[in-house]
C-alpha cells in the first residue's frame, strides 16, 4: 500500500512498507539507546561532563547514545545518512571521556572497539543536504539529564523536506500522569509515529512491545500549558502574558526536552509554548523533528509562533520559523492570535 493512500497531501516517495521498516529500525536504535542512557544516568555523579564551545554541557551519554543509534541504523540500513547533534572532536581529545563512552556503549554493543565508536559518532556528520536522511539528538535536554529530570532520545527520518518517521525515547517519563516530572520513572516511554499513520506509545524497556495509539484528547477544561525549565530556551515572561490573557489553568508545567511534545500528544497538557528569548536563535531540526511528528499524528497542531508550519527543507536549522506553538486544535489558533496581539 502506498503512503499516499493514507495521506494525500504528502510529497514523500517511500511506500508505507518502507517507512514501517525504517520505524522498526528506529525503534531498535532508540530502545537500545534508552538502555545506555539510563545506565549512564544511574552513575551520573561519577559521569564526566564537559562544556562545548557554545557553553552547553555534553556528557558520556550524548556520545554513547549517538554512537549506538548510528550503529543500529547503519547495520540494518547501510546507506544511512545521519545529521547528529554531536561530533567526535571533543571525544578524540579526552581519553577519560572516550573510555567511559566505550564502556557505556558495550552494554548493547559488546564488541565495540574505540575506532568503531568514533566512526559511529562521526556517521552523524551529514549536513542535511541529501534528499533523505535521519537526524538524532542523542540526549535532548542534557540539563534535564544532569538534574535527573526529563530528557529525550530523539530520532527522525526526513524525506523531501518532510518528517516522515519519528521515534522519541523518554526514559524518565512515566505513564502515570500524576508522577511529577522531576521524579524519574523506572521504565520510561517511547513515542513513535509515521506520517499519516498515527502516534503510538509503549514502555521504553520494550521497544517492539505492542503499543497504545494516542487519540485526540477529550479534555474540556481550561488550558494547561508546559514549557522549558530553562528560561534561556523559552521566554517564560512572554508565556505568562499569553497564559494570563487566555485564562489558563495554573502555572505552566516545566520539563526539559522534546518530552513536552509527548506530554501534549497524550493530552496531559494542551499546549507547549517555546517563545523566543532572542531574535537570532535558529531552532535545530533534531530538537523538533521527532516530537513534532509525534504530536501532529496524535491530532495536535504544531507551528511556529507566527502560525507557520515548521519548514524542515532548509538544512539543519528551522531558518524560516521563530519559536514553537504545539497545541490542541481547541487552543492553537487562539494562542497564535494572542502572541500576535501581544507583539511577541
Ligand atoms: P528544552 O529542554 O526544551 O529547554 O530544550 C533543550 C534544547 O534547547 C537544547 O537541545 C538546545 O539545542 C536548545 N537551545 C539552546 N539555546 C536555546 C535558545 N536560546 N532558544 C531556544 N532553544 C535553545
Ligand atoms: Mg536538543
Amino acid at each position: 500500500m502506498l503512503r499516499t493512500v493514507l495521506n494525500t497531501s504528502s510529497s514523500t516517495t517511500l511506500p508505507i512498507s518502507g517507512l514501517n521498516r525504517l520505524l522498526s529500525v528506529g525503534l531498535t536504535a532508540v530502545g537500545d539507546a534508552c538502555r545506555v542512557a539510563r545506565n549512564v544516568q544511574a552513575r551520573l555523579e561519577t559521569t564526566r561532563k564537559i562544556l562545548k564551545s557554545d557553553k552547553s554541557p555534553v556528557t558520556v551519554a550524548d556520545f554513547a547514545v549517538q554512537s549506538v543509534v548510528a550503529q543500529r541504523l547503519v547495520e540494518s540500513l547501510p546507506d544511512t545518512l545521519l545529521v547528529g547533534e554531536e561530533s567526535s572532536g571533543l571525544l578524540r581529545s579526552d581519553a577519560e571521556m572516550l573510555a567511559a563512552v566505550i564502556h557505556a556503549v558495550r552494554e548493547v554493543w559488546p564488541e565495540a572497539r574505540e575506532s568503531d565508536v568514533l566512526a559511529a559518532v562521526d556517521l552523524g556528520n551529514h549536513d542535511a543536504t541529501a534528499s533523505a536522511y535521519w537526524t538524532v539528538d542523542p540526549i535532548d535536554g542534557t540539563k534535564g539529564f544532569l538534574r535527573h529530570g526529563q530528557y529525550a532520545v530523539s530520532l527522525a527520518y526526513i524525506e523531501a523536506g518532510e518528517v516522515v518517521v519519528g521515534v522519541m525515547g523518554c526514559p524518565n517519563l512515566s505513564a502515570d500522569f500524576d508522577r511529577p516530572f522531576d521524579q524519574p520513572d523506572p521504565s520510561g516511554l517511547i513515542f513513535s509515529a509515521i506520517a499519516g499513520g498515527g502516534c503510538f506509545v509503549r514502555p521504553a524497556s520494550a521497544a517492539h512491545a505492542p503499543s497504545q495509539r494516542l487519540e485526540a484528547s477529550a479534555y474540556q477544561g481550561a488550558m494547561r500549558v508546559c514549557e522549558s525549565v530553562e528560561s534561556g530556551h523559552s521566554n517564560q515572561g512572554d508565556a505568562a502574558r499569553v497564559i494570563a490573557a487566555l485564562g489558563a489553568s495554573g502555572a505552566p508545567a516545566r520539563l526539559d526536552s522534546q518530552c513536552k511534545y509527548g506530554v501534549v500528544a497524550r493530552g496531559q497538557a494542551d499546549a507547549y509554548l517555546r517563545l523566543p528569548t532572542r531574535g537570532d536563535y535558529v531552532e535545530n531540526i533534531w530538537d523538533h523533528a521527532a516530537g513534532m511528528l509525534i504530536a501532529v499524528e496524535a491530532g495536535v497542531v504544531v507551528t511556529d509562533i507566527d502560525g507557520k508550519p515548521l519548514d524542515f527543507s532548509r538544512g539543519m536549522g528551522l531558518t524560516a520559523n521563530r519559536g514553537i506553538v504545539c497545541a490542541s486544535p481547541r487552543f492553537h489558533e487562539r494562542i497564535v492570535a494572542q502572541i500576535r496581539a501581544l507583539e511577541i
